[in-house]
């Protein structure tokens, strides 16, 4: 199931997308010469069906207005607004090594602001007067379905309610110069979220592709994480409690590259979707 937060006019809404998105990850390499349609995070013949409520918490149920509309009418929003982002850093080998690091034994996490989280509809905006390197990461992202701590293992599918791609934008020049990665992933707008959560997908092993402007940039799949996901889950859960809706991102493969002003970035997940966004300047 594919659960979108989706805005008609003022009004927002959870609800169920219904219908085939055309091959998602997949379709991103083919042919497509139409910049526009390539950077349409609405499928044509897609709809979304209305939720009432939401779908996190012990009380959560999908139970359904009545209400559809075409996707292509609505305006998608990030999917989830967790209190919090937990993120991995350095959990792919190629990747660590591409910056200059070997992989740590054991996970390195850090926190992104919930200010960050901007949805598909939404532009990356570069903090240019304070750095001149910003970086896409993209990024497979689990959203957490229930409040949770202490989580073993073996019991780690019970807290997740689904998955969605994430952007861990850097601003990489700063994460050098600070020492530490507050202010270089912490900007409004550097974690995007999108465009879909997908409930029902085994992620062991899914294709994950990062395009700018259509060049694959990030061509991996999940089976190079590191750390697996329970083993993350695990690992984090033991540090904090997690709330429904929070977010946790599972590292970026290598291929990290710049964004600048004027550029289309996306991050295509095989079972999930493409989460697009345009980049501006700040001025
Ligand atoms: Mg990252």
């Amino acid at each position: 199931m594919r659960i979108a937060r989706f805005a008609v006019g003022d009004e927002v809404r959870y609800g169920v997308v219904e219908g085939d998105p055309a091959g998602p990850a997949g379709s991103r390499n083919g042919t497509g010469t139409d910049a526009d349609a390539d950077a349409d995070a609405s499928p044509s013949g897609l709809t979304v069906a209305e939720m009432s409520g939401h779908p996190f918490g012990p009380a959560a149920e999908v139970a359904l207005t009545g209400a559809r509309y075409p996707v292509a009418d609505v305006r998608l929003l990030a999917p989830v607004l967790p209190s919090k982002i937990v993120a991995i850093g350095r959990n792919y080998l190629e990747h660590a090594r591409e910056l200059g690091n070997e992989p740590p034994a054991e996970p390195l996490i850090f926190l992104k602001p919930s200010t960050a989280v901007i949805g598909p509809a939404d532009a990356i905006v570069r903090p240019d007067r304070l750095s001149q390197r910003v970086d896409f990461e993209g990024e497979l992202a689990i959203v957490f379905g229930r409040l949770c701590r202490d989580v073993p293992p073996g019991r780690v599918p019970e807290v997740i309610f689904g998955y969605t791609c994430a952007n861990d934008v850097t601003a990489r020049d700063l994460q050098a110069s600070d020492g530490q990665w507050a202010r270089a992933k912490g900007f409004d707008t550097f974690c995007p979220l999108g465009p879909w959560i997908e409930t029902d997908l085994d992620v062991t092993d899914v294709r994950l592709t990062t395009t700018v402007n259509d060049e694959v940039k990030q061509d991996s799949s999940t089976s190079l994480l590191i750390h697996d996901i329970a083993t993350l889950v695990s690992y984090v859960t033991a540090v904090m409690t997690i709330l429904p809706g929070d977010v946790l991102l599972t590292g970026t493969p290598a291929g990290v590259g710049p964004l600048v002003a004027g550029d289309t970035v996306s991050v295509a997940i095989e079972g999930i979707g493409t989460l697009t966004n345009r980049v501006t300047d700040s001025d």
